[in-house]
């Protein structure tokens, strides 16, 4: 097994290139996981999502790595890697952190919605590599519109809405589904808009959590869509209006400036403070979790309410 050796030691001195020693999807430190298909050294988290699409990997210190494996990750790496397949990303466009918590229910399901998307956009899809669409990619033509469900207003049941999202108008507007020819139940304004993904809030691994100025008063709308793939075009779509608001608000605001200001983590951040009491933030938490474990309630659960 000398060729097992050499192997995993010339492996070891790849990844301790600059630019292969930061996993190639998310940033994370000393990727120790590799697409052999891809050419790319990736972290743990970010291999588990490879393994799903038809890229395959191995860990650099576990696996038995062929000659021509090796070879192909010589050639290779993340530099070209990001050189192929990330040769136009939007500067909008949501790239997962290593650190992103997106919450304990992605954490029970293993899975991160924009960290999968993002790398099954870039590599499946192949939407950044510069190439012309047609039809356009949805979230960079400045108008999407499309069904989500909604959460009550006054009860936990989600119904199916149609929004549409306009960049012209800078605004996301809704609608009854039963009365749409009444008009809009909602214009949102961009301006003072926020999105950000609750899976645990709102119970479903796509949860995201639209938080906007009203008046006075910041209201939240909750949604999801089943699709991962629509519900992380729609954070970007969203993302896209933000960026053009913002374009617009400092026109002599450089993309380093702006770009932070276009969505906020509300848990890295701890904007969650603002959207309600905490104590109905605390029993909506323990709803979600409950719902997804599908185990019956217990008036425990409930103890010291
Ligand atoms: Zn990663």
């Amino acid at each position: 097994m000398a060729n097992r050796e050499r192997n995993k030691k010339i492996l070891l001195q790849l990844v301790k290139r600059p630019d292969n020693s930061w996993c190639a999807d998310c940033g994370a430190p000393d990727p120790d996981w590799a697409s052999y298909k891809l050419g790319v050294f990736v972290c743990l988290n970010c291999s588990g999502i490879h393994r799903s699409l038809s890229s395959q990997v191995k860990s650099i210190k576990l696996d038995f790595w062929e000659d021509e494996l090796v070879e192909f990750m010589k050639l290779n790496g993340n530099a070209s890697s990001k050189a192929l397949y990330e040769k136009a990303v939007p500067p909008y466009y949501y790239r997962p952190q290593q650190n992103d918590f997106e919450g304990v229910l992605c954490l029970l399901l293993n899975r991160s919605v924009l960290r999968e998307q993002w790398i099954r956009a870039k590599y499946e899809r192949m939407e950044f590599k510069g190439e012309i669409k047609y039809p356009p990619l949805s979230y960079t033509t400045g108008f999407y519109e499309g069904l989500l469900w909604k959460k009550g207003k006054e009860n936990t049941q989600f119904l199916k809405r149609k929004f549409v999202l306009s960049e012209r108008e800078f605004s996301l507007t809704y609608y009854n589904k039963e009365n749409e020819s009444k008009g809009p139940k909602a214009v949102i304004s961009i301006k003072d808009l926020n999105a950000t993904f609750q899976p645990e809030k709102i119970g479903h691994p796509h949860g995201l959590q639209i938080t906007y100025q009203d008046a006075d008063h910041t209201r939240n709308l909750y949604v999801y869509h089943e699709s991962p793939e629509e519900i992380v075009t729609w954070y970007n779509a969203i993302r896209a209006a933000r960026y053009a608001y913002l374009k617009t608000a400092y026109p002599t605001g450089s993309d380093e400036e702006l770009i932070p200001k276009i969505t906020r983590n509300s848990l890295k951040e701890g904007y969650m403070e603002k959207t309600g009491p905490l104590e109905r933030e605390q029993r909506e938490w323990l709803e979600a979790l409950r719902r997804v474990l599908s185990r019956p309630m217990s008036p425990q659960d409930y103890a010291g309410e």
